[in-house]
């Protein structure tokens, strides 16, 4: 069975690498896309789903290893549909309460997919769509842009909507990630990308010893179905205290309900930033001195302890992937915005072109 990753490309030119991943549900030709760097930095994209398969990122030794959770071939994505592992998430990034909400005096209902709610844009969200390559121009070099054409009424949503999203790495290791977005209606749009990272390398185990830094002094708490109250909390004096570096596994079993009821960490945190693209994460592996820092322009970040993962998957490595053996940090808009007229508005109007970038940068200490 082919690897993820088994690919000639030509890092002279920078342009990508392109294979078969296998047949869509439909039929239809999937592809996988290899960008790789000056620096031998390489990362795997399929247009199913525009999803991360594979990122291999230099340890500090110099050895290389596959840092996010994913798999070898497509029938494997179909077959564990609801981990959304490294795929692109929309067109509403996590939950909608009761999959209902209004907009200019209309009621529209989202598929419920997760509990009471819809999680990630109903039963058939852009994670689970064929994505279009599109031509990269050459000055954009090491790039892979991808569009999907999102009907009007998909999975309940208002408006016909053209979305772009471009993957980029650069040689100072940054793989930036930009998400562009049109509709012909007034409509919500909440986009991400749920990567699960274990910077020990995907499949070592848990990651409850990852060093974690989020750049944000409140966050949103949540009700029992993981829904946001509409209330911003402060993190100080709670386990969600992530200003200075702190293991995940620190705070994690602290007997209060925010966490049980997530199993952990599921939240949003408020970034402390302003729209411009700026730090809000910073992750260091302490036994292979990988670190992830991330970058948004986006006003939250929903820090993910892999607490639904239960070893019923085994990843490229044929390891399974148990409980925490992968953090995701999905830059987003907050959870249940169509719902909360306090948070940050996730309404695109016609006329408007969504625009938001994020940065996953890496480096060693
Ligand atoms: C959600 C989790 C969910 C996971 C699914 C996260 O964004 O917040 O609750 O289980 O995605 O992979």
């Amino acid at each position: 069975m082919p690897h993820a990753g088994d690919y000639a490309v030509n890092a002279e030119t920078g342009r990508f690498a392109k294979r078969s991943f296998g047949p869509a549900p439909g039929g239809e030709p999937t592809y996988l896309y290899a960008l790789k760097n000056a620096n031998g930095i390489e990362v795997a994209i399929s247009n199913y789903g525009a999803t991360i398969v594979s990122l291999k990122v230099p340890d500090r030794s110099g050895d290389f290893d596959d840092v996010v959770l994913g798999y070898s071939n497509l029938s494997d994505y179909l077959s564990h549909k609801n981990q959304y592992l490294g795929a692109t998430i929309g067109r509403y990034a996590n939950r909608i309460a009761r999959g209902r909400f209004t907009l200019n005096g209309r009621d529209h209902r989202v598929p419920i997919n997760n509990g009471p709610n819809a999680l990630h844009g109903g039963k058939k969200g852009f994670d689970k769509r064929l994505w279009s390559e599109e031509p990269a121009t050459e000055s954009l070099g090491r790039e892979l842009k991808l569009h999907y054409a999102s009907r009007d009424g998909e999975e309940g949503f208002p408006g016909n909507l053209d979305v772009e999203v471009s993957f980029r790495l650069s040689d100072q290791n940054e793989l930036s990630i930009d998400y562009g977005a049109t509709t012909d209606q007034d409509t919500v749009l909440n986009l991400t990308n749920h990567a699960y990272f274990n910077l020990a390398g995907e499949g070592s185990g848990d990651i409850l010893g990852h060093q974690v830094t989020l750049f944000a002094s409140r966050f949103t708490p949540i009700d029992e179905t993981l829904i946001p109250t509409g209330e911003i909390g402060v993190v100080r004096d709670t386990p969600f205290d992530f200003r200075q570096a702190t293991a995940i596994g620190e705070h994690i079993e602290e007997p209060v309900e925010q966490l049980q009821w997530a199993r952990g960490y599921d939240h949003n945190f408020v970034l402390d930033s302003d729209g411009r693209l700026a730090l809000a994460a910073r992750v260091a592996e302490p036994s292979s001195g990988r670190v992830l820092e991330v970058l948004t322009t986006e006003p939250g970040i929903q820090f993910y302890s892999g607490n639904f993962l239960d070893g019923g998957t085994t990843g490229k490595k044929r390891k399974t992937y148990g409980f925490r053996s992968g953090f995701s940090l999905e830059t987003q808009h907050f959870p249940d915005s169509p719902n909360q007229p306090g948070f940050p508005s996730t309404v695109l109007k016609p006329g408007q072109r969504f625009q938001s970038t994020t940065v996953y940068r890496f480096s060693i200490e």
